[in-house]
């Protein structure tokens, strides 16, 4: 094929733009234990057991993402952490940590089972974590999480610090909603010595509030906090799509996604995949190929290798994010929950 290359005897995937496809993030559920307003609606539908793939089917995508060359791997949701068996899973794909072909095993939460899991996830290799949290506040959490338990969340942070676990925290910018939290939550990233990460809201997915009235562009945040602190351009980078800036005042880093003001598409090396093993090329595009037919067609991996590979010769360059002025209605119709943050 056109697009292919080979490093060293292993195979990579190369899109149309000479991109390196070496990291996928699998949403094991589209099913959570919280109802964040902005990302679902309170009463969703979920899908049918027998539509999500099954342990061993993720474990068998993966892996060929593996074969394929991809060196990290971001399991996602819905809650990854709600999933029956997740820790099977995690445990089962830590042999490509210990084999050398994966560089990175990693979750995005929302800290709910961290108590519990974090001492297991440490001991399977798993050294860094994104967790979802949108506000220091008890009664602002449960307003926007709806079903979140603030105190779970809160020891589950620790448990994760204490099991030697490094933790980014994602914040999603809500007008009017936590816009007066942002000195708090680096106050209580950066004395802990966790990054802390602003994400703009995107326009994914029917939800039960208006998108408009919640769309905060982060130039207006960084503005915001330029009164409070002494930020400078920070070189970091981490893989994924977030700049960072350094804070003279903490030590610590601050980093910005911002999907709609500043497209961050020229240096996408990702690709993410439905709990349903559905893959999507773009976030923002509603192109995608079914992995899971050739999955379940049998035993062999040929023919999904092949149906991956001519998925990533499709990768389009970017997205181009909009939240529909006149008729109020998100861009992609798809929720976050399903194609997997
Ligand atoms: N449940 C886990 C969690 O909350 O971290 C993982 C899945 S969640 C869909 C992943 C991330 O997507 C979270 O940080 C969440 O805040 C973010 N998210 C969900 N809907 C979003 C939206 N419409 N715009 C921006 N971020 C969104
Ligand atoms: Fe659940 Fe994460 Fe969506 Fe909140 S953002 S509802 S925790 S999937």
């Amino acid at each position: 094929m056109q697009f292919e290359a080979e490093t060293q005897g292993t195979p990579t995937l190369i899109d149309p733009f000479g991109r390196q496809i070496d990291y996928v993030r699998v949403s094991v559920t589209d099913r959570c234990d919280f109802r964040c307003f902005y990302c679902m609606a309170e009463n969703m539908h979920f899908l049918p057991k027998k539509d999500i793939l099954s342990l061993e089917e993720l474990d068998r995508l993966c892996s060929a993402f593996v074969d394929q060359g991809v060196r990290r791997l971001r399991l996602t949701g819905g809650e990854p952490l709600v999933r029956k068996g997740i820790l099977t899973l995690i445990s089962s794909l830590s042999r490509h940590l210990d084999s050398g072909a994966l560089d990175e095993l990693t979750l995005t939460t929302n800290g709910s089972q961290l108590k519990r899991m974090a001492p297991e996830l440490a001991a399977m290799g798993v050294k860094r974590i994104n967790l979802s949290l949108d506000s220091l506040r008890e009664d602002r959490f449960h307003s926007i999480t709806r079903w979140g338990k603030f105190g779970s969340v809160m020891e589950g942070i620790e448990a994760a610090l204490a099991a030697g676990i490094k933790l980014k925290l994602n914040m999603v910018a809500l007008k009017g909603v936590n816009d007066d939290e942002f000195d708090d939550m680096i106050r209580f990233c950066h004395a802990r010595g966790m990054d802390l990460t602003i994400i703009e809201t995107m326009p994914l997915g029917e939800i039960d509030h208006d998108r408009l009235d919640l769309y905060l562009p982060l130039d207006q945040v960084k503005q915001q906090l330029a009164q409070s602190w002494t930020l400078s351009p920070s070189r970091h980078k981490t893989g994924g799509p977030a700049t960072y800036m350094q804070i003279a005042e903490t030590g610590g880093r601050i980093g910005f996604i911002t999907p709609l003001t500043h497209n961050f598409c020229e240096s996408c090396n990702r690709v993410r995949i439905t709990c349903t093993g559905t893959l999507y090329m773009c976030l923002g595009q509603e192109d995608a190929v079914d992995l899971r037919a050739p999955l379940r067609a049998s035993e062999s991996n040929d023919l999904l290798v092949q149906e991956i590979r001519g998925a990533i010769a499709r990768k389009p360059l970017g997205h181009d994010f909009v939240i529909d002025r006149e008729n109020n209605r998100p861009s992609i119709g798809r929720h976050m929950s399903v194609t997997g943050g």
